[in-house]
């Protein structure tokens, strides 16, 4: 790996603290950091280095998934980080940032490879972006790159107005667009199930598959974000990004050569394959929940509308499901259904795969009717995958029962998403991050039902907390006859 400049723009904040310290310290154990490398941390706020250092070790020592913090370790790793103070609005503020990022690169002797990371609030992105070209700190002998996080733009327009000024820039090979569930490891497994077993890439099309359902529920509310979730939603927080990236991840095609290219390009062609949906027909394929008041883990919580900071007439959606038709030769006719929503029953984030069942006609005239195989991808808070298949139970008069055959690996001390994409973000490997283009194909879908929300087009649906979403959520299955799986 090269070595290099990581300049954080975004230093003193939350996501830095909880998710970027703790992935860089575990990279830096593990040996997958460069032998020399600088990190320059940046914020608002006056720090000396020494302080920086100490919240940079006060973040790894309470986030880090590796219990034990050894002092040796973690004081050669924060000889690499320096602070600077910079407001990031005021262009002339950059020139002493260039300045340290230089002298460093002087001292260390590092070539001039820089890599930006911009953990700041969206608004930030532009301009960070303009400046660093402007004051010549993105003018290198060597690489620059850029990582974002989401959300990139909060509606079509400007999420293209984001990518054209980005791209004044930095070029689109430049871009890494983190989508943190492109980093769990079950997500990147997906590619590696269909490619090396033959049994699921010959079983990987309609020909077998009868539906896919893609759930990612969690338990808690909508927390402190309010001011945040309140505008957002569950469309925008969750079914723009990480849902249709599960669901490009799940549907795409075997690409001949498994590279980042292919594989965006795969993700690219099932986006483009989507079935567009019109504003008036949003209501027959897309369901949309809010959470009422109900209870979870046995304790009463309120609803939505309830807590600090939402207005008693919001109506945001804290629960979508969706019914999506992918029309290209592999996936006609096939159903995939994607939900997500806060206050469900459980945190879960997992992919069902439902096979056919031909052999349904043999059993006509027997008691039992087979339960159908599933390929049950767990991709949170478990990791794993299990097949169920059906066996005769010999201790039940050999009655066929389903028996769950579970492949799951040993999920101890599992890097985390973010370590796996800031190592293939510093390798240049550009894989798991969203393309330009499947952004923008996915805010071209998302925004019809954006319009049917905003015109109350869908009903909302109050479901009260610690359900599934609302009963809407179940009857969009049964009018294709299926159910949703592994509810409890
Ligand atoms: P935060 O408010 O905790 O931190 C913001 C950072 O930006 C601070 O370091 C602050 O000093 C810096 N900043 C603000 N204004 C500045 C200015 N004018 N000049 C220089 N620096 C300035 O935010 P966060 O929670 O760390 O989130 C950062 C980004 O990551 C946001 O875009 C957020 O949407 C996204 N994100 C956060 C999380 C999370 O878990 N916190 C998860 C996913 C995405």
């Amino acid at each position: 790996m090269d070595s290099m400049t990581f300049v954080l723009f975004g230093a003193t904040g939350d996501l830095a603290k909880r998710k970027i310290y703790p992935a860089l310290y575990n990279l830096y154990l593990d040996k997958k950091l460069p032998a020399v490398f600088s990190i320059v941390g940046v914020g608002r706020r006056g720090l000396s280095d020494e302080e920086f250092q100490s919240s940079v070790a006060e973040s790894v020592r309470t986030f880090s998934r590796r219990s034990q913090v050894e002092a040796q370790q973690i004081n050669a790793f924060l000889e690499a980080f320096c602070y600077c103070s910079v407001d990031v609005t005021d262009p002339k503020e950059f020139l002493p940032l260039q300045e340290r990022v230089k002298e460093r690169e002087a001292a260390l002797d590092l070539p001039e490879n820089r890599m930006f990371y911009l953990s700041v609030a969206p608004e930030f992105f532009e301009v960070i972006a303009s400046n660093i070209r402007a004051s010549g700190l993105g003018t290198t002998k060597g690489w620059k790159r850029l990582i974002i996080e989401k959300p990139f733009g909060h509606d079509l327009a400007s999420a293209r107005q984001l990518n054209e000024k980005l791209g004044a820039s930095f070029e689109e090979e430049e871009i890494y667009r983190i989508d943190h569930y492109l980093g769990k490891p079950m997500v990147q497994n997906l590619e590696a199930l269909e490619f090396a077993n033959p049994v699921f890439q010959a079983l990987w099309n309609n020909q077998y598959i009868a539906n896919v359902q893609i759930t990612a529920g969690e338990t808690v509310g909508v927390e402190e974000r309010a001011g945040y979730y309140d505008h957002t939603g569950a469309l925008l927080d969750m079914v723009q990004n990480h849902m249709l990236q599960m669901l490009m991840m799940t549907a795409m095609h075997l690409p001949k050569r498994i590279t980042a290219k292919e594989i965006r390009g795969e993700k690219r062609k099932v986006m483009e394959a989507v079935r567009p949906l019109r504003k008036e027909e949003v209501s027959q394929h897309v369901v949309r929940g809010q959470y009422g008041a109900g209870e979870l883990h046995g304790k009463p919580v309120v609803g939505y509308v309830d807590e600090p900071g939402v207005s008693e007439a919001s109506k945001t959606d804290t629960f979508v499901a969706a019914r999506v038709w992918i029309d290209d030769p592999f996936w006609q006719g096939v159903p995939f259904y994607i939900r997500t929503g806060k206050r469900m029953k459980e945190k879960s984030t997992r992919i069902v795969i439902e096979f056919k069942n031909p052999l349904e006609k043999l059993y006509r005239h027997r008691q039992e009717k087979p339960a159908p195989n599933l390929l049950i991808i767990s991709v949170n808070p478990d990791e794993g995958i299990a097949l169920q298949v059906n066996s005769k139970n010999p201790t039940n008069s050999g009655k066929i029962e389903p028996v769950t055959v579970d492949f799951s690996a040993g999920t101890k001390d599992v890097p985390e998403a973010y370590e796996l994409l800031l190592f293939d973000a510093l390798r240049g490997d550009s894989t798991y991050f969203a393309h330009w283009k499947e952004v923008e194909l996915s805010w071209m879908w998302v925004e019809p039902i954006m319009a049917a929300f905003r015109e109350d087009l869908v009903p909302l649906h109050v479901y009260p907390a610690g359900m599934y979403g609302p009963d809407a959520s179940a009857e969009l299955l049964l009018a294709d006859g299926f159910q949703w799986w592994l509810d409890k």
